[in-house]
């Protein structure tokens, strides 16, 4: 008979850093990832209140930001709906630490005209570097929030939201 895969499951296998590769965006404001996973109750209340409809239901029920659905406007409707203070605005943290990162699929950056990532950046963190060629997207870090609004309008999903650490001190 096959295990059950039951939301504690889960919480262990994320704590081990077994379930996924990749980094999993918390809503914004979120304690750290192990006080979330203990402090979140998996009510949705962060999902169902978002306004821009980019919180989904994630691995083991726990919120997840899906920066391909759109883009946070941080507007703090998710922490305020949180009576579990997983997410937690009063602790006067910056939402998150994300910045957005362009990979090697960037079309700009395979030599074919598109600045669609700069044309849908509410901060205009994007800026276009005239090169030998097209011009290739450059990320200021100083103004990129990582609000995803660039990740879902890349047609080659070339843009993926990284550890802010990780942006500054390079590929
Ligand atoms: S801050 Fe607002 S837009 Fe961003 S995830 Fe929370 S509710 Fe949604
Ligand atoms: S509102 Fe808070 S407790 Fe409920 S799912 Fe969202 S983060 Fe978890
Ligand atoms: S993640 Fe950064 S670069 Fe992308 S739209 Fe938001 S502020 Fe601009």
């Amino acid at each position: 008979m096959s295990a059950t895969v039951t939301p504690d499951l889960v919480r262990r296998a994320l704590l081990r850093g077994r379930v996924r590769a990749d980094p999993i965006h918390r809503p914004p404001w979120a304690l750290a990832e192990v006080e979330f996973l203990d402090a979140c109750t998996g009510c949705r209340a962060c999902i169902e209140r978002c306004p821009e409809q980019v919180l989904v239901r994630g691995a083991g029920g726990y919120p997840e930001f899906d920066p391909k659905r759109g883009e946070c406007t941080f507007c703090g409707e998710c922490a305020d709906a949180c009576t579990a203070r997983a997410l937690d605005r009063a602790v006067g943290q910056p939402p998150w630490h994300w910045m957005a990162s362009v990979g090697a699929d960037c079309l700009a950056r395979n030599g074919v005209v598109c600045v669609s990532c700069r044309d849908h950046c509410p901060e205009q963190a994007i800026g276009f570097r005239p090169v030998v060629g097209v011009a290739t997207p450059q990320i200021d870090n100083a103004r990129c929030t990582g609000c995803g609004a660039c990740v879902g309008v890349c047609p080659t999903a070339a843009i993926e939201l990284r550890d802010a650490a990780a942006c500054e001190a390079g590929p």
